[in-house]
């Protein structure tokens, strides 16, 4: 637990709410028994079968084989049977975007007025009313969470406290949603993502979304207003206009505040200023050599790794929403089939050099006829497709990801004293990694978000 947070009087308040909350969820019944198959253990791979889980005040009390367990339980206790199903812990999006949701422009609009498929949904975001954006949020955060991610950690474009407020939202039991770790403001140069503004507003606009970075005081000034709005973590942009020395201010003010920093790297260059400066993980980090790898392992910085744009996956987005000239076709075909070869020679170096990683789906995007959990999931199953073991996805989004957030004493595995945060699936997902992407079975904090085992067992 931060000491900040004790002096921090929303965060008082909220832990106070979530309190509240609890009693009135659970004052029937605080202890549940959750009855299985089979309950896997990512960081083993070994499976208990039967197996039970003993719940109470929302923690995890015991695991163990259900007749134990059920001696120990006092009568009265509440049973949750999954039958044949497979329980995980509750999933990590170690890389989320909660606060923005793009539409795929016409290929017109990103031929004429925009340098990608990325500016126009950003800045019409960031035109939005904040209420409204972070409604949109509590919905996309809803939608996490049944899909079985119990924990996202919102990496920026989100306004100036949105993932916040929203945090904020979800902790008091105002609505539904996964724990968020939130950022706030991304800490960038000026130049990254936005140009060419109208120069009467562009700063206005600017920072709306993001705290510039210049110089190392800028960057302490930039951390400490991001700490004003309570932030969990920091998260900056790294390109060739971000110096060593800026980055390293950013991080040491951040660890002073006992914030992890997030470094958005993709480049070799950007990827090595991260690594000189010391952040605790390079998000993206597509063009890591091997010897940064061997760097990485070597300090303890963390790889999280964003599958969303490997193979096909960005003509499922677009397909669906823009009309598609046979050029334009033809030129998503040919990065996607470019990218077929780069992201597996990507991931085997990686599982090769021991470093450290984790994943997150990176997701910003509409997706039509998915919900944004579904989208999410089905991203992090491109890690399969990428040459990952069903057991290495797996603990990319539930083990090793808790590690990344410094949050291993609380999430990420099935054990006594975490928060009792489950899913299930129906079948093996070590036998098919799909299965993540029909998450039947989640519960937070003790709670039952959803359970589709029982309707099925009802309707029979
Ligand atoms: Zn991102």
């Amino acid at each position: 637990m931060k000491m900040r947070r004790w002096f921090s009087l929303s965060a008082t308040l909220s832990y106070a709410l979530l309190a509240i909350g609890q009693l009135a969820g659970q004052s029937s019944s605080l202890l549940t028994l959750v009855k299985t198959n089979r309950l896997l253990d990512p960081r083993s791979g070994s499976v208990l079968s039967p197996a039970a889980v003993l719940i109470e005040n929302g923690k995890i009390k015991e695991v163990g084989a259900p007749a134990q367990l059920q001696s120990h339980a006092p009568a009265g206790v509440r049973i949750i049977d999954l039958g044949g199903a497979t329980l995980l812990p509750g999933l990590i999006d170690s890389h989320t975007h909660l606060l923005l949701d793009v539409i795929v422009p016409p290929e017109a609009e990103i031929a004429r007025h925009s340098n990608g498929t990325f500016a126009p949904g950003l800045l019409l975001a960031v035109a939005e009313s904040p209420a409204k954006r972070v409604l949109q949020g509590a919905q996309l955060a809803r939608e996490d969470l049944e899909s079985g991610f119990t924990t996202v950690r919102n990496l920026g474009h989100s306004g100036i406290d949105g993932d916040a407020a929203l945090r904020d939202a979800i902790n008091a039991g105002r609505i539904p949603g996964p724990r968020i770790l939130a950022s706030a403001r991304k800490l960038i140069a000026l130049g990254t993502y936005v140009q060419s503004l109208n120069p009467a507003i562009s700063q206005a606009i600017i920072e709306q979304e993001f705290l510039l970075v210049d110089s190392p005081d800028r960057a302490r000034q930039a951390v400490r207003q991001n700490v004003f709005y309570n932030v969990d973590l920091i998260k900056v942009t790294v390109g060739d206009d971000i110096s060593v020395p800026e980055l390293a201010a950013v991080v040491d003010e951040a660890h002073r505040q006992h914030l992890k920093v997030a470094a958005h790297a993709t480049d070799t260059a950007s990827i090595q200023t991260a690594i000189d400066a010391g952040a605790d993980s390079i998000e993206h980090g597509n063009q890591v050599t091997d010897e940064q790898l061997k760097q990485m392992r070597d300090k303890g910085i963390f790889l999280d790794l964003t599958p969303t744009f490997f193979g096909r996956f960005i003509m499922k987005i677009t397909e669906p929403s823009i009309v598609m000239s046979p050029a334009l076709r033809a030129s998503n075909a040919d990065s996607a089939a470019r990218t077929q070869k780069r992201y597996p020679e990507l991931v085997q170096r990686v599982l090769k050099s021991g470093v450290r990683f984790a994943a997150g789906s990176d997701m910003c995007w509409f997706y039509p006829g998915k919900t944004r959990g579904q989208a999410s999931a089905a991203t992090l199953v491109n890690l399969r497709d990428a040459g990952m073991s069903p057991l290495d996805v797996i603990r990319a989004i539930t083990t090793n990801a808790a590690e990344m957030l410094g949050w291993q004493d609380r999430i990420g595995a099935i054990e006594p004293g975490k928060f009792a945060d489950l899913t299930a699936v129906a079948e093996d997902p070590v036998a098919d990694i799909t299965e993540l992407e029909r998450v039947r079975f989640v519960m937070k904090d003790g709670q039952v978000i959803r359970n589709d085992f029982a309707t099925n067992s009802a309707n029979r």
